[in-house]
């Protein structure tokens, strides 16, 4: 990439979340990501391009010193910072702004810094020769997958439903969504194939912004926040038809929608659950620990045929469950460990930089949060090394899973054919070749987490007087 011959009509819109918005190029498989803020700050943007070259290089740097270390390498990609000409960046935005959903149109563009992360484009891999298919790319966010312990909350509900089947209740009642999802990470991390089928069914019938489908770098299954409609699942069936058709047999053109949403679900689940090379071993089932369903997952218990055997050990969901887990005192626990550190700040300012409170996002930085000590001895490293761990858990809870699915070039799928058994064929789920990436790394702010707390009681509150006693 040449920054001094930057030219807009190269790059596209391709989407958004709250913190960013990311351009795709229309040649190169490469995206930008450029950081967004209210829109009443138009006028003055509330950092200066030196801080705005910081804040992205920290991103850099917690993807690739720490959370890269503690997820898996093989999944991460963390990208540079890029210093864009700031007429490019201007005329970027005025183009992408008509593409930009309307409910995201409370924050803007960074336009005056001229800085952005530069990325592979993880909706169009270049895994294998290309083939004529174009690959099908699935973007996931998982949410947190397991119940805190409770020793630390002082809620039981929150020991029996899941964060995220709380929100759910919380977001219908603030009118966020219309309609709440069916989806629970529970079942999604429980490694059980049923289970995860049924999770990942609810995800496609309610995506809100936990779900999307790309086909050959293209967005072509999301949903609209906000909106009345549904999205349009019949388009999506629409799309993943050719890929599914042949796999069931060639000679078929009536496959039921049904068996190609089934083969589709059947493919990510693969995906989810494959290593992805090495060979780790599968740990032991979470079910015995007694804190791996949610009471308010309609998943029927009864159904599950074959016992769960966990999650692969050096699967991306194993992988992403374990960072959660350094939550280990819920916020409700952490929240007075901050307070000691906010406390200890306020006495000693400088010691904001030997504690790296803001960073670097070093090696020290994973040190720091690995060797905590097993007790509170009472000491400001205790806290802040457990402060350290809460944020990377957040992290890991607010991430994306973006699964690539290549279709296996018809070559390679005769040979393989020819030498299986050709009876078999008709009910082979159909080949593509995985893989897995993580996205959205950014380290959350320490003063992030009183918010949570607050957060944490409204979420609370509202579901035990709305939720809990709804079906
Ligand atoms: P959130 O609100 O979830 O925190 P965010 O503002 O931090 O989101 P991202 O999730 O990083 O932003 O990016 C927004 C969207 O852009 C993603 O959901 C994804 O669809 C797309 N995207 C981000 N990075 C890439 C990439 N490297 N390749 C392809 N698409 C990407
Ligand atoms: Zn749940
Ligand atoms: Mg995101
Ligand atoms: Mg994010």
């Amino acid at each position: 990439m040449e920054l001094d011959k930057m030219d807009e009509n190269d790059w596209k819109y391709h989407g958004e979340g709250n913190k960013s918005l990311v351009v795709s190029h229309v040649q190169h498989p490469r995206v930008l990501r450029l950081l967004k803020y209210p829109a009443e700050d138009s006028e003055n943007p509330p950092q200066t391009a030196e801080q705005a070259y910081r804040q992205i290089q920290n991103i850099v740097d917690f993807s690739s010193n720490v959370m890269s270390s503690l997820l898996g390498e093989k999944f991460i990609h963390s990208g540079e910072v890029v210093k864009l000409p700031l007429e490019f960046v201007r005329q970027l935005s005025i183009k992408v702004q008509h593409q930009r959903p309307a409910w995201r149109c409370d924050k803007v563009m960074d336009i005056y810094s001229g800085c952005a992360l530069c990325l592979p484009n993880l909706t169009s891999p270049a895994l294998h020769q290309p083939t004529h298919t174009p690959p099908l790319c699935i973007e996931i966010k998982p949410k947190c997958g397991f119940l805190p312990s409770p020793k630390h909350v002082s809620k039981d509900i929150k020991t029996k439903v899941c964060r995220y089947c709380m929100h759910q209740h919380y977001k219908v009642a603030n009118g966020k969504w219309k309609r709440r999802s069916f989806y629970c990470p529970l079942d999604l991390f429980s490694g059980n194939r049923q289970r995860m089928h049924f999770a990942i069914k609810h995800l496609i019938e309610e995506p809100q912004n936990n779900f999307k489908v790309f086909k050959g770098g293209q967005c072509i299954y999301s949903s609209k926040e906000g909106s009345d409609e549904s999205p349009d699942m019949n388009s999506l069936l629409h799309h993943l038809r050719p890929y599914f058709l042949h796999a069931n047999n060639r000679m078929n053109c009536h496959v039921t929608c049904k068996a190609v949403l089934n083969d589709f679900i059947q493919v990510l689940v693969n995906a989810l659950l494959s290593s992805g090379g090495g060979d780790g071993g599968v740990v032991a089932d979470r079910q015995a620990e007694g804190r791996s369903f949610c009471e308010a997952s309609i998943f029927n218990k009864e159904r599950i045929r074959h016992g769960s055997r966990g999650l692969p050990t050096d699967s991306v969901l194993f992988r992403i469950l374990q960072t959660q887990m350094l939550d280990t005192l819920d916020i409700e626990g952490l929240y007075p460990l901050y307070r000691q550190v906010e406390q200890h700040l306020q006495g000693f300012p400088k010691e904001r930089t030997r504690l790296q409170i803001e960073g670097p996002y070093n090696e020290a930085f994973l040190e720091k949060l690995q060797k905590c000590p097993a007790e509170d001895d009472g000491s400001v490293e205790y806290a802040v090394a457990k402060v350290h761990q809460y944020r990377v858990a957040m992290t890991a809870k607010d991430c994306s899973i973006m699964v690539a699915l290549v279709p296996s070039s018809e070559e390679e799928e005769d040979n393989e054919n020819l030498s299986s058994q050709r009876q078999l064929r008709d009910f082979r789920p159909p080949a593509f070749s995985y893989s897995a990436s993580i996205l959205d790394l950014d380290p959350k702010p320490f003063d992030s987490i009183p918010r949570q707390l607050r957060l944490d009681q409204k979420i609370v509150t509202c579901y035990l007087r709305t939720g809990g006693a709804l079906p």
